[in-house]
């Protein structure tokens, strides 16, 4: 039985393959993918993938015995790209430390990883490095539709700086023998951060669009290590403190005029997929076998619904609460 349910249910879901990204009204929403190599791009047309909304790029460091020349993080970028036909790659820039090691490269070893030296803070103190991979990706940009994103912001002067040196090296293309690259790349910001979130409306008018990575949002946000199992309880993006950071991000997103992605896991939560769609996000990257199912998940609401569902989520006081709420609808 159980066999033949599964069979059923992949069949329902192979009628959404080549089909546009609908709610239940029938608004345009998109379900992009989440890679960690230009391989993964395969799997990612595979799935039917509309873009991807997450390339993570350090799986180039970390898959390695060196640091990645220009060159060959130029190549891994252009091959994604093509992949993925002229869909749009958003690359994530150097993302290690945390729970992200690569043993060449001689990280120190910091007692409280996860609030040190690491991602963006790391790239702005490593100039060289991080401009190596602006370049290759500036030169893979003369390929199709790439955009570069900023892990673990902070603070608008991190943002600042990392447009700075965009451009810098924007201005070294330009003086080099390779000038042909998107001059008008766009620029976005990961929302994983407590603060990113509190200072969205600070954020969105300097960047070209936002991707909440709710991992790390809801570890920060409820100061909790998920890996812990005596705190792990803690660790929900249904906790309202999380949710009420996910609303004001993607509102004031909105209200810049900037779209609003979401690349963590909980993109893929048939739970919060109304609340999402209440909230106004319009792309949600998922790993490969979750796009259909998230297609499909999206079909099912009406924005009306969603709407209802939201309001009172929203007004709810405990964790408690909406998770067994929200198993009463999905
Ligand atoms: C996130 O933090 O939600 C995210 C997508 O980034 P990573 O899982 O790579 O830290
Ligand atoms: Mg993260």
């Amino acid at each position: 039985v159980k066999r033949e349910e599964f069979i059923k249910k992949q069949a329902e879901l192979k009628k959404f393959i080549g089909m546009e990204t609908l709610t239940a009204d029938g608004d345009k929403l998109e379900v992009y993918c989440n890679i960690g190599t230009p391989k993964d791009a395969k799997k990612a047309m595979e799935c039917d993938g509309e873009g991807v909304g997450l390339f993570r790029s350090e799986f180039l460091f970390m898959d390695n015995t060196h640091l990645p020349t220009e060159e060959e993080q130029f190549e891994a970028y252009k091959e994604a790209l093509e992949t993925m036909e002229g869909k749009t790659v958003i690359i994530r820039t150097l993302d290690i430390g945390g729970d992200k090691e690569i043993p060449y490269m001689g990280l120190a070893k910091e007692e409280n990883p996860f609030m040190g030296f690491r991602a963006i803070r790391y790239c702005l103190k490593n100039r060289d490095l991080f401009k190596t991979q602006l370049r290759a990706i500036l030169r893979a940009s003369a390929f199709g539709d790439i955009k570069i994103m900023f892990p673990l912001i902070t603070c608008l002067e991190e943002l600042r700086e990392g447009k700075a040196l965009v451009e810098e090296v924007k201005n070294e293309l330009r003086l080099s023998s390779v000038s042909e690259f998107n001059e008008n790349i766009d620029v976005g910001v990961m929302i994983e951060t407590a603060s990113a979130a509190v200072i969205a409306d600070v954020l969105a008018p300097e960047a070209d669009f936002f991707s909440i990575g709710t991992n790390d949002l809801t570890g920060y946000t409820m100061s909790c290590d998920r890996g812990n199992a005596d705190v792990a309880y803690l660790y929900s993006v249904l906790q309202p403190g999380v949710l009420r950071l996910i609303r004001r991000t993607i509102q004031c997103g909105r209200e810049n005029g900037i779209p609003v992605g979401m690349c963590g896991e909980a993109a893929a939560n048939p739970q919060l997929i109304p609340l999402l769609i209440s909230f106004g996000l319009t792309e949600f990257s998922v790993s490969a076998p979750s796009v259909l199912k998230v297609r499909k998940c999206i079909s099912k609401w009406s924005k009306t619904e969603a709407d209802k569902i939201a309001e009172k989520v929203m007004a709810m006081k405990t964790e408690e609460e909406i998770a067994a709420y929200l198993e009463t609808i999905v």
